[in-house]
């Protein structure tokens, strides 16, 4: 099969869909890979190692996409790449598809197989092409809010780990599943004293017997967060109702209760945010002070570390991608149906349950 891989063309998007190692398993299963020139730069790859393993690098998208039996990116295809894409393509990137008509229309207008990377699915009900993604933010989450905390960022300057005599800074991480299980270990790896509250009750069996000595966890309540709230130095969102907008769980009336300068990191924002006075911020303007509680909300946490993002990506999408190209679409999504739940569009039709009710669309 021929595969292609263009630079991505969403605004402050540096990640590339293909790297070199996972191209050069590809080509040694006797595959061809056709890469746009700087495609891997934002994540430092050169367009020499490319060819290093044996892929041939074009200048421009337009050749990938008229070439290439199967496309492989990071975000969903934009309007001009959408034009390009052709009956009989398959398409395996990031969709979702379900708040976004203009895109679903092209893609069915298009006539190309498209599979989502985020519906596809494990034998653990886990979705193992979002969680690299998850652990990458949850990692990142008590990174960026130690930063947010030091003085001239507006925090309370309070150090994570504190030091010999002067007590650590308290983190409360609300959602102990894989963003929030990350985010908890490297704030107690850094020092902190945190605590993660959970709804499920096996999760936080799990936490328990898994992290017990690193970590506390307790029942998620609404006095339970009012209370670890007022004395944290630093919370981070880390909630999701799969299919539903993140639950408000902190609320402006509460941060007058909060330490002036404590820090909110909001990695639920993609889902809406789980605080009141979260919004949307990018990596260029990430934090904002309300009630003087410092906000960090960056919807794509992962972009800023663009390499460590792409080469984690990549790991979770390669036994897929090498599959697809392998056998085809058809036998590779008849032999697993964990791949087959990825399958949003095919041939002019919408084949993804949940998308087609969203945006009330015949599948
Ligand atoms: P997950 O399903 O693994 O974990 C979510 C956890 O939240 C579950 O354990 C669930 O029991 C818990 N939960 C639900 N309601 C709760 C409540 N009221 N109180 C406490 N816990 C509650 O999901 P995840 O992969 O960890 O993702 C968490 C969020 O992070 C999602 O909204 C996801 O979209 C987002 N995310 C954002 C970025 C970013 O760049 N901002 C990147 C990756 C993921």
């Amino acid at each position: 099969m021929l595969i292609g891989c263009p630079k991505e063309i969403k605004p402050q998007e540096f990640r590339v869909g293909l790297t070199p190692a996972a191209a050069g398993e590809a080509i040694g299963r006797g595959h061809s890979v056709i890469v746009e020139t700087s495609a891997g730069m934002g994540a430092g790859f050169s367009d020499d190692d490319y060819r290093a393993v044996g892929a041939t690098v074009l200048d421009t998208a337009e050749e990938i996409f008229a070439k290439a039996d199967m496309i492989v990116k990071v975000k969903e295809p934009q309007a001009g790449e959408r034009k390009m894409l052709r009956e009989g393509q398959l398409l395996f990137t990031y969709l979702h598809l379900a708040p976004d008509p203009d895109q679903t229309h092209d893609l069915l207008a298009s006539g190309c197989t498209a599979i989502a990377y985020e519906t596809v699915t494990d034998s653990n009900g886990g979705l193992p092409l979002l969680a690299p993604m998850s652990e990458v933010a949850g990692r990142l989450a008590p990174q960026v809010g130690s930063w947010t905390l030091q003085k001239a960022n507006g925090g309370r300057g309070v150090l994570m780990g504190g030091v010999p005599g002067v007590g650590p800074a308290k983190v409360v991480v609300i959602g102990g599943g894989v963003v929030g299980t990350h985010a908890a270990k490297v704030a107690a790896g850094m020092g902190a004293d945190v605590t993660v509250l959970d709804r499920s009750l096996p999760r936080l069996r799990y936490l328990d017997d898994v992290y017990g000595g690193t970590f506390k966890n307790q029942y998620s309540t609404a006095a339970a967060t009012a209370e670890l709230v007022q004395q944290a130095d630093m919370v981070i969102g880390a909630v999701l109702i799969p299919g539903a907008a993140a639950p408000k769980l902190i609320s402006r009336a509460q941060l007058p209760t909060m330490k002036p300068g404590a820090v909110l990191v909001d990695v639920a924002i993609d889902q809406g945010g789980c605080f009141e006075t979260s919004k949307a911020t990018t990596h260029a303007d990430p934090i904002y002070e309300v009630d003087n509680v410092m906000h960090y909300c960056v919807a794509n946490m992962p972009g800023a570390v663009a390499r460590t993002s792409t080469i984690a990506l990549g790991n979770a999408t390669l036994p897929f991608m090498l599959s697809l190209a392998d056998k085809g679409w058809k036998q590779a999504c008849e032999d697993d149906p964990h791949l087959l739940n990825g399958l949003n569009v095919h041939a002019g039709k919408l084949t993804y349950y949940a998308v087609g009710e969203a945006l009330g669309l015949d599948v």
